[in-house]
């Protein structure tokens, strides 16, 4: 069943009955494909990558896909023909028809259509951009060619069942004159950013093709290797930053994160008033820093200062993010306010500097990749405790990094930080990055700097590895039914109305 607009509410309960006959019938009817067989480990630049809000698998993944697909359209060739275009439909399938309005997905679909890209996309114009096509319908795919393109009707939600492979599909046609198929793609948007077009390898070496000097399937591989070679998780992960650029680039690629992540902070802490979506949510971070620092100011500190601090720098960010700003993926959108606040508070309760801040992204990057690799960092496969969990792992593995910690106390504090994430189901209201995702950063920063203060008290032995964290939150993830997976069809997103 494929429908241009979201679905009204008897179409809702419709759809409904159905995936919860699909979901009797088998818990994971909406596919999960894990975990990726892979054995070189994601980069910096793969775990922390530059887009805009409000969702990297809703927004960030879709313009991208898109814009590989115009991509290919505008080369003008496709197995030694020309194209010609006349017109072009996209189809979103599964989580991304579900909450695709709530996220934005239609919008990013037509914008990465237009030529956008995610990392270079001004979100000032964005919307602007976004509105002169839908009201001139059409669209320009090169100089020379512009077609007729209506997104209300060329870009549809199908909210049948989704295709097999990952919960986030989109198909995408082109056709020519005469109503020809010319060209056929489906994409996956599979977290954080990440696409993966059918056919394609899906390890994603093509990311970060070098090929590294430290390779490690999970945690136990690199706690080995930080044994024998004496480096520190960050050194290790840095290693594998030089084999693919330089020590430079590197570093130069860290420090633009942290400086992107700091204005966005910036940015919240400076907008007020609603949200944009429907929901008529009002943004608290900014009031609730001016009281802070009143605070401050009249010598009167607070006993939870320093969490209500991070807590706030946490929703700046996500305010930002649900905002349409521009975000730094953390590892994904609705999970971009936990390292951000947390590398805040370490600048400024621990008077941490640049080379600190460098060894907690770094540290951060190399727990991400092994939550990666080893299950997902997608709400649509494993639900909240994919995002905001990994986001509080690998905020606590860099900070315990940044503060001292040895290898083991590290990868400790990553497991204190997940562990009590497990089971986090995905259930955002309207199928919009605010409720509960807002809030839920600033939580997970909270966990995250609790979870490296724990793993700083002890000698980094703990009784459960982060690895068999790791696995539980894949399996946790594998059978919790469709609907806690970024659908919006369970927990809160039908328990509290839309109002
Ligand atoms: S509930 Fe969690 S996983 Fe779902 S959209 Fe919000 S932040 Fe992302």
């Amino acid at each position: 069943m494929i429908r241009g607009r979201i679905p009204t509410r008897p179409q809702e309960a419709r759809y409904k009955a159905k995936y919860e006959k699909m979901n009797k019938r088998s818990p994971s009817a909406n596919p999960v494909v894990l975990p990726q067989a892979r054995r070189q480990p994601f980069g910096v630049a793969d775990l922390f990558k530059v887009g805009i809000g409000p969702s990297s698998s809703h927004t960030v993944g879709p313009m991208k896909a898109a814009a590989e697909f115009r991509g290919t359209l505008t080369s003008g060739m496709h197995d030694g023909r020309p194209l010609e275009v006349a017109r072009l439909r996209v189809v979103s399938h599964g989580s991304l028809a579900w909450t695709g309005k709530g996220h934005a997905t239609d919008r990013a679909i037509v914008l990465g259509l237009a030529g956008e890209r995610p990392e270079s996309i001004d979100p000032d114009q964005a919307e602007a951009k976004a509105r002169r096509i839908d009201i001139d319908k059409r669209l320009r795919l090169r100089v020379d060619l512009e077609i007729d393109f209506d997104p209300s009707t060329d870009v549809v939600f199908d909210f049948g069942e989704p295709l097999g492979r990952h919960p986030n599909a989109m198909t995408f046609e082109a056709f020519g004159r005469g109503g020809a198929l010319l060209l056929r793609e489906i994409w996956y948007s599979v977290g954080g950013g990440f696409v993966e077009r059918e056919g394609d390898d899906v390890d994603g070496a093509h990311l970060s093709p070098a090929v590294v000097p430290y390779i490690y399937a999970n945690a136990r591989e690199l706690l080995s290797l930080a044994t024998q070679t004496g480096l520190s998780v960050a050194g290790i992960a840095l290693a594998n930053e030089e084999a693919r650029s330089s020590e430079a680039e590197a570093y130069a690629y860290v420090d633009r994160i942290a400086a992107i992540m700091a204005d966005c902070i910036e940015r919240g802490l400076s907008h007020r008033g609603i949200l944009p979506g429907g929901l008529k949510v009002r943004r608290r971070a900014a009031e609730m820093h001016s009281r802070l620092v009143a605070n401050r100011f009249a010598n009167v500190r607070p006993p939870n200062e320093a969490m209500d601090y991070a807590s706030v720098y946490a929703m700046a960010v996500n305010e930002e993010n649900a905002a349409g700003g521009r975000i730094v993926t953390a590892p994904t959108n609705g999970a971009s306010g936990v390292i951000p606040a947390v590398v805040r508070y370490y600048r400024e309760f621990h008077e941490g500097g640049n080379d600190g801040i460098r060894t907690l992204l770094l540290t951060a990057s190399a727990v991400g990749d092994l939550i990666k690799r080893n299950a997902s960092i997608s709400g649509a496969e494993v639900g909240c405790q994919g995002e905001v969990g990994s986001a509080a792992a690998m905020a606590a593995a860099g900070l315990c990094a940044a503060l001292g910690g040895t290898p083991q106390q590290v990868l400790n504090a990553a497991e204190v930080g997940l562990e009590h994430h497990l089971g986090m189901t995905c259930d955002p209201i309207g199928g919009l990055v605010q409720i509960p995702c807002i809030e839920r950063n600033a939580f997970g920063a909270v966990k995250a700097i609790n979870a490296a203060s724990l793993a700083l008290h002890g000698d980094g032995s703990h009784f459960v590895s982060l690895d068999q964290v790791i696995e539980t939150m894949r399996q946790t993830g594998f059978d919790m039914k469709s609907a806690y997976r970024e659908t919006s069809r369970g927990g809160l997103a039908v328990n509290v109305p839309e109002c």
